[in-house]
């Protein structure tokens, strides 16, 4: 595990402060709020809207209002 436990748990996404995961893969961080993927590149996460990507779930329907 690169990053680390305590940094996890500072890191919110920069759109709507929700606390991210790291995706299964290891290879990013997830907002399941507005479902963005935040990158990890050379362990450092990339916390920037711009890098994001945006998951496609279209199993359950959009209940944001
Ligand atoms: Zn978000």
């Amino acid at each position: 595990m690169a990053i680390s436990k305590e940094l996890l748990d500072i890191l919110v996404c920069p759109l709507c402060k929700t606390p991210v995961k790291p995706t299964p893969a290891g290879d990013g961080l997830k907002c399941d709020t507005c479902r963005r993927v935040y990158p990890i590149r050379g362990d450092i996460p990339v916390m920037l809207i711009d890098e994001s990507r945006v998951e496609q779930e279209d199993r359950e329907p959009a209940t944001q209002s």
